[in-house]
């Protein structure tokens, strides 16, 4: 059975962020699967964009430039992705560039609490996991576990750094006003990432749906490699009420994440408007 339409894929991450493969590895990764648009959404930086471009070239693939923001909204952390964004947009880059500012304080009070709580070296370690580049909660998870202090990624998380955790530091991100003011300098179109992630009740993601609009966002992941088959069916009802457009990404991170492959996204629900359909989709961008 052949599919009817291309394979779209767009939230993925590389070493640029927290994934762990080359851009140019996570492309041919996508490409092997049967990816036929793929997003490269790393966090906060698209450090990662000109190399996955020229990948996705050679293979003839086509790489949609992305970025997935941090925004704190009523104290909540969440991401935003821009698609179709122009990378070499002053607006955003500096933009983004303050976000990386709050990482690097971020990583040094993360690895001090951690310290404090009894394991020393964390902040080094994390360092030595992101290779130079950006350090994130995922390269104090992955050095916990390689030092065997923890068995995996997921209890890192769950035992040190989550709300109320010892290595836990609360976000200072982005507005929603500006992040979304920054896609739109950049060309892009901003969707709401994994929308059931965020432990939000129905009135409040409606309440958050609404202010995403007002400041110019029009789509929401409706498939995410985060979500249920409970979370998918409730996203796609919301997605349809609310007149957003639908968008689907894994979220992939790298081959460690067994259960997240590329190329293996189902299609949108029914009568959710997929987001490269519409007339906003930044097309002439995208064509490699
Ligand atoms: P940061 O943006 O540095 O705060 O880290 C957020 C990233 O951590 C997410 O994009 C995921 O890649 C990862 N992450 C968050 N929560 C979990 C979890 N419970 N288990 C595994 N990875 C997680
Ligand atoms: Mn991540
Ligand atoms: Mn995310
Ligand atoms: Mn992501």
């Amino acid at each position: 059975m052949g599919r009817m339409s291309a394979n779209y894929d767009l939230h993925s991450h590389s070493l640029a962020s927290d994934g762990t493969l080359a851009p140019a590895e996570l492309v041919a990764a996508a490409h092997a699967g049967g990816v036929d648009v793929l997003a490269l959404t790393d966090h906060d930086t698209t450090d990662g964009i000109a190399e996955a471009i020229q990948s996705a070239r050679r293979l003839g693939l086509q790489l949609v430039p992305g970025v997935e923001i941090s925004v704190s909204w009523q104290s909540q952390t969440i991401h935003v992705l821009g698609l179709g964004i122009d990378p070499a947009c002053a607006e955003l880059q500096a933009g983004l560039s303050g976000l990386r500012e709050f990482r690097r304080w971020r990583a040094r009070e993360i690895g001090r609490r951690l310290a404090k709580a009894g394991i020393p070296g964390c902040y080094e370690g994390a360092c030595r996991q992101a290779q130079g580049r950006i350090v994130g909660r995922t390269h104090f998870a992955h050095h916990l576990v390689a030092e065997g202090h923890v068995r995996s990624v997921r209890d890192v998380f769950k035992r040190y750094l989550v709300n109320n955790k010892p290595g836990f530091v609360s976000g200072k991100w982005a507005t929603l006003e500006d992040a979304l003011g920054w896609i739109e300098h950049a060309g892009g179109l901003a969707v709401v990432a994994h929308p059931a992630r965020y432990r939000m009740t129905a009135t409040k993601l409606r309440r958050f749906l609404d202010d995403f609009r007002a400041c110019g966002g029009v789509g929401m992941e409706v498939i995410s490699g985060s979500h249920t088959r409970d979370n998918v069916a409730t996203m796609a009802a919301l997605c349809r009420n609310q007149d957003m457009l639908a968008s689907c990404g894994s979220d992939y991170h790298g081959p460690e994440n067994p259960w997240i492959k590329l190329g293996q996204l189902p299609a949108l629900p029914a009568g959710c408007p997929p987001v490269w359909e519409s007339e906003r989709w930044p097309v002439a961008e995208l064509t490699n």
